[in-house]
This record gives C-alpha cells, structure tokens and sequence, in this order.
C-alpha cells in the first residue's frame, strides 16, 4: 500500500469539521478586527527566507525544503507565512493602501523537523500581520485578538507570556555582557547552543533542553539594558492588556535570535500539550522590511500552529454539526418526488442527504441512522399522493404529519 510521506497527516472527514470551524471563527474574527485575508503562494525563491528569517536560525539551519527548479533556481516551500507577507506587500505595494495594512493567512507551512505529537512536517498556520505602526495599543490589539480567537474555541488554562528584546542598539551592550556570562559555561551547553554561541548567542536563553535552561537560569535578563522609549513602549503595552484584562507572565527569557525583531515578543502555552506546548507566538519585527529592501516599516504579527489547537479541541469539546435531514423515499412516486425535495431542500440551505439504493422504509431509516440523521422525512407512494411527508424525529421516533408545501419553511423555522 502507499502511504503518505513521514510527518505529514491527512485530515479525514472527521475531523474537518473542527477545521472548518476553527477558520471561522479566526476569519470572522479577524475581520471584526479589521484584517484582510492575503492568499500567498507555497512555495518562493530560497532567497526570501534566507535574509528574512535568517542563516542562524533553526528553520534555515536545517528544517527548509528546498528544491532547485527546472531553471536552476533554488525554491524552497515556505516554512512560515511573514516572509511571504512581507514580499507581496512590497511587490504591490499594499503599503500605499490604509485597507491593506492589516493582514491574515491561513496555510500549510513545511518545516523538516523530527515527527511527534504536535510537531509535523507539514503543519497550518493562521496568522496575523499589522503593519506602518509601532504604536503600542497595535501591539495590544493584536495580542487581544490572539487571546480572543483561543477564548471563543473554548480553550481552558492558557498563559500569554511575554517580553521586550528593544530595539538592536539596545541589545548591543547585552548581547556582550550575555557572552560573558555564557564563556565558562559553554562545556554545559548542549551542540546546538555551543554553535549559537559565536552565531546567535541570544537564542541560547530560548533553548528547549532542559541542562541548557538550568545552566543559563542566572544569565542576565536583557530588559535591564533598554533605552527609555522602548521600556515605556513595553509599560505601555502592558497597561493596555491590564485594561483589556488580559492576564499575562513576563518572561524575560523569551526572545527571538533575529536582528530585525524588536520590543515586544509574545508566546502562548497550555499545559495540556506535553512538550510542544506553544500554541501561538508572535513579536515585532520593525526591522524585516528593510531587512527585504523596502522602506522603514514597523511591523507586528502572531502565528498559531493549528495542529496544536486541535489536539487541545479533541481532548476538550466536539462540533455539533448542522442537523441532517435524510429524505426516505419509496415507492415509484414517492421516491421521484422525495428526490425533488431533496434538491429544493438543498437549495433553500438545509443539509439533506438519502440512500438511493434503499427501497424499503427500514432499509432507509437503517440509513439515516448511519449518516447521523437528527431527523427523516418519510415520502412513499401514500404520503405523495396525499401532498404530505412524515417528519420523524430520528432520536424520539416521534412522527408528525406535514405538508409538502410547508415542509422546507417548517424546517427553516426550527434550524
Ligand atoms: P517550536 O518552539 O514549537 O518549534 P517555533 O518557534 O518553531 O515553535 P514558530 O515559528 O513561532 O514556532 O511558529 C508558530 C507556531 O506554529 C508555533 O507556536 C506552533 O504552534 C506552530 N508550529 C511550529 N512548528 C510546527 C510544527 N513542526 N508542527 C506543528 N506546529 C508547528
Ligand atoms: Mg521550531
């Protein structure tokens, strides 16, 4: 047999209902916030992600795609959507338009990563990108839809930690002083982080392995060293989640290893997911679109991996779906005219389905049964010529006689 490629998931018919829903309510969601959905394409030149996420970081290091095309240029599937924001954006210009500077995608993003719960080769994202302001109220609505879209899915014990790296000049002291401290640690240091060392030392305090984290427990915390504007932007913000209540951790220890990043930083976690526990993150990157050669911009955005929302669904809440309706027609005039009711249903937008194979009223309810119907509607030879259907409640087996011609309005008025 075939089977599909290691790390990657079909999403069965199960489950795509809770998918569906879930893009609802972040489309929805997003737009009463005032975004407007950008659909950028899978893959982009290698390039794009090698200056904008940068050569240091997990994701370029060693998690890319990337693929030569027939034409030798090098592509890579994207490993996440701001890059590919950022360069639409600036080949159309969308900064001209105050319409088009808050912006949202949904998406498969590729990343090589070893397979486990919650961690995927192909994964999708719903993400969020407010651009041309560094205004820190920006920042906070951003964070509240963030909060918003996971209290509407019902998602119980989250903790939004949160932080401020500044801007690159405030770093510059820090990142030496943060050497120091790390030289005569380094033998503790597991690989990675003795490599980060000379290349990105920063992302040493954001190591997932447990002796790293205790090693650098001490390491000196980086808000000490920011400038005057970038610790009010950073009170600012907080005072507008303590207005909003929005309950927050900071945690000074959560940085971003980039030099385009900047000021706030943002991660959301739950207790439920084992190691994987992140569900969302996010910060500014007031640098990037220079970084891509457009003009200053300042830029703020999350990415939440919906993999991990929906474990965290399964394990707490179903869908109920929009109640089915099964048209059990028998009988050379009942099964013509209920095949007709069927389509009329379907067009005034009643979720209607029956088993053409089926020709005897058990063999139908046996059916409706199966499909999960919450109700039949019961048409043979009798009830067509008499202009009427049996309405049978599927869980009650209560029946009532109905019109054909009241039928679809008496539906319509109970949904
Ligand atoms: P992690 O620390 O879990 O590797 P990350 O820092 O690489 O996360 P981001 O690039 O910030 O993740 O992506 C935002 C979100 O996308 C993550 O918080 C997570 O929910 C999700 N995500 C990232 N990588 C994967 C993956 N391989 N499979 C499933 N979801 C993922
Ligand atoms: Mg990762």
């Amino acid at each position: 047999m075939l089977r599909s490629v290691k790390g990657l998931k079909d999403i069965l018919p199960h489950q795509s209902s809770q998918w569906q829903h879930i893009e609802t309510v972040a489309r929805t969601l997003a737009t009463q916030f005032g975004f407007s959905e950008i659909r950028i394409p899978i893959f982009e030149f290698t390039e794009l992600y090698a200056r904008s996420i940068g050569g240091t970081t997990d994701i370029v290091e060693k998690e890319m795609y990337t693929f030569p095309d027939r034409d030798g240029s090098s592509l890579t599937l994207r490993p996440e959507g701001t890059a590919g924001v950022v360069r639409a954006v600036l080949e159309h210009s969308l900064l001209d338009s105050p319409t088009s500077r808050k912006l949202f995608y949904f998406g498969p993003m590729f990343r090589h990563e070893r397979p486990q719960a919650g961690r995927y080769r192909q994964f999708h994202q719903f993400g969020v990108e407010a651009l041309g302001t560094d205004h820190p109220l920006i920042d906070v609505e951003v964070i509240a839809l963030l909060w918003q879209f996971f209290s509407l899915l019902g998602l119980k014990d989250l903790t939004l930690h949160i932080n401020s790296i500044g801007t690159l000049d405030d770093r510059g002291d820090y990142i030496q002083r943060l050497k120091k401290f790390l030289t005569p640690l380094l033998p503790d240091l597991c690989g990675n982080c003795q490599r980060r060392y000379s290349t990105n030392p920063l992302r040493i305090l954001d190591c997932k392995v447990p002796i790293c984290q205790e090693t650098t427990k001490e390491a000196p915390v980086l808000i000490d060293d920011l400038s005057e504007d970038s610790r009010i932007h950073f009170t600012d913000v907080l005072d507008g989640l303590t207005a909003l209540e929005i309950p927050y951790s900071i945690n000074h220890r959560l940085v971003r290893g980039l030099d385009y990043y900047s000021r706030t930083t943002f991660e959301i976690t739950s207790p439920h997911l084992g190691a994987q526990s992140t569900i969302g993150a996010g910060g500014r990157y007031d640098g990037l679109f220079q970084a891509l050669q457009g003009p200053p911009t300042p830029a703020i955005g999350f990415a939440v991996g919906l993999e991990r929302v929906i474990l965290l669904l399964t394990e707490h809440h179903s869908i109920n779906p929009v109640p089915l309706f099964f048209i059990a027609g028998f009988g050379a005039v009942g099964k013509s005219r209920a095949f007709k009711l069927l389509h009329e249903l379907r067009q005034s937008g009643i979720r209607a389905d029956t088993d053409h194979k089926a020709n005897t009223l058990k063999a139908l309810l046996r059916s409706a049964d199966k499909l999960g119907a919450e109700y039949s509607i019961i048409l043979g030879d009798d009830e067509a010529n008499s202009e009427t259907v049996l309405l049978r409640n599927m869980q009650t087996k209560v029946q009532e006689i109905v019109t054909l011609k009241e039928i679809t309005q008496k539906i319509l008025a109970n949904l």
